[in-house]
């Protein structure tokens, strides 16, 4: 009898796995693939490999700039794709390691609940006795009608990952995290990319302000944003696919479609159980993860009303755990949980944007400061961007938004002022080292007391 049996390893699920053993938990985790989930597979981790091949392809491009000499640089595709590959496999190694390390049962197959207490792993092969269960199956990519996945004309982000050759015309529908770090990298490395979005902004819910910032940066280096497109169905043939989007349309070699991803419930046995279900989602308590089911928890993408992101995963799934071996409500403060959109300049966001929270009811003033003049942006030859906080009019800071280098980076000493409701004064009372780019953060605290310096 275990005390707990996760479903699926991804990072929800093996940091639910990982947590286990502060408890002396019992635990099992049940994997049909490889242990690392989309993030370290097929999302996060090779996405941000091959943003940096490309970046390091653009640094090298303007290394005259700062007086390095160097050949035209080419970019090898096949070299990019193997150092991105062999990032994820050291990565899976190092998390099979530690669950040993850990003590952690990792059973390989597909694990159906059979009733709140039962796990069978391929549909019978072993049955699992358990007094906990923890559903952690995540998500997949979801498309629109008429662009199926073909895997070569019409992809997913799961396909353009282990592209063997740099497509050279590229349409993404969708202008979210994905679709804009797609674009972003491969238009650095020379595809000619056009980015549909149906919404009026990129990034839909990101402050109005920093998407405009990022989507001037993206059609500088030459992509083609059409926002507030409707695409219809796409016609394919020998030359490629022609994407009709309102009065217009285009024909590119690839179309990948990045319009949001799709819980993973199905055939799990979700049905045997009392948990409560929303359009595929599971619902559950976000101070505990437990669901209507009690010993029944979900953690990860496909919990419903939650970020789809590996790191709200990471403190779902040790919420999770914790309430399994305490029965404390340790759910994550959702207030405070960045999102960092890994695009070149990087967007990243805490807390309330201006939009939300005058929808909740604030009265709120904005502050913003550009990396224009910050000496450090200069010297590093990124001095794009900006810092944008929102703070309740005679309150603590709510939200921020920085698009710019390290933005990344910059947005966590913006998570503790917006986690910590610190006030203006507050916040700008501490000193920024010179020269750095966090000063572009604090120079925008200190505009937001009402005294500015440069
Ligand atoms: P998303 O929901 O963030 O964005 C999808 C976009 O597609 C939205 O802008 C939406 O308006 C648009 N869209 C939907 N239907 C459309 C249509 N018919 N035509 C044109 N546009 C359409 O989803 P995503 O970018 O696919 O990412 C999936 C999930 O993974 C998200 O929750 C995202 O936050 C997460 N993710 C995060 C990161 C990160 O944090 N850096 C990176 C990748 C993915």
């Amino acid at each position: 009898m275990y005390d707990v049996v996760i479903i699926g390893g991804g990072p929800a699920g093996y940091a639910a796995a990982l947590y286990a053993h502060n408890y002396g938990l019992n635990t099992a985790l049940v994997e049909k693939d490889e242990v690392g989930g989309t993030c370290l597979l097929r999302g996060c981790i090779p996405a941000k490999a091959w943003l940096q091949s490309a970046e390091v392809f653009t640094t090298v491009a303007k290394a005259a700039e700062f007086g390095v000499q160097s050949s035209e640089p080419t970019f090898d595709w096949g070299t990019a794709l193997a150092r991105k590959q062999k990032i994820v496999e050291g990565l899976v190694k190092g998390l099979s390691g530690l669950l040993k390390q850990r003590k952690v049962d990792v059973i390989n197959g597909f694990g159906r609940l059979d009733g709140p207490n039962r796990v069978i792993v391929n549909d019978g092969e072993q049955v699992l006795e358990t007094k906990n269960v923890i559903v952690a199956t995540g998500s997949v990519p979801r498309t629109i009608p008429g662009y199926d996945f073909d895997g070569v004309r019409i992809v997913s982000s799961d396909h353009a990952l282990d592209w063997k050759a740099r497509p050279q015309r590229v349409a993404i529908i969708g202008a979210g995290a994905i679709g804009c770090e797609f674009a972003s990298l491969l238009a650095d490395l020379g595809s000619e990319v056009t980015l549909l979005e149906l919404m009026d902004q990129i990034v839909p819910g990101a402050d109005a302000k920093a998407a405009r910032e990022l989507q001037k940066h993206l059609k500088r280096r030459g992509v083609k944003i059409h926002t507030g497109a409707s695409v219809a169905a796409p016609t394919i043939s020998e030359s490629g696919v022609t994407v009709p989007f309102g009065e217009a349309s285009t024909e590119v070699d690839v179309v990948l479609v990045a319009v949001g991803r799709a819980p993973v419930t199905d055939g799990i046995g979700i049905e045997t159980t009392g948990v409560q279900v929303d359009r595929g989602y599971l619902v559950a308590d976000l101070t505990t993860m437990q669901t209507s089911q009690p010993g029944i928890y979900a953690v990860g993408d496909l919990l419903a009303a939650t970020p789809q992101l590996a790191h709200a995963g990471f403190a779902e799934g040790i919420a999770a755990v914790t309430h399994i071996a305490t029965g404390e409500a340790a759910g994550p403060d959702y207030r405070a949980i960045p999102l960092v959109v890994y695009t070149h300049p990087e967007m990243a966001e805490v807390g309330l944007t201006e939009a939300t929270a005058i929808e909740q009811g604030y009265e709120v003033e904005t502050h913003s400061h550009s990396f224009l003049g910050v000496g450090r942006a200069q010297i590093i030859g990124q001095n794009q961007g900006m810092v944008k906080l929102v703070v309740q009019k005679d309150g603590p800071i709510l939200g921020a938004s920085v698009v710019g280098p390290q933005a990344g980076e910059l947005i966590h000493e913006l998570m503790y002022i917006v986690g910590w409701e610190a006030l203006p004064e507050e916040a700008a009372a501490f000193i920024h080292a010179h020269p750095t780019l966090s000063e572009a953060v604090g120079e925008t605290l200190l505009t937001s007391t009402g005294r500015s310096l440069h």
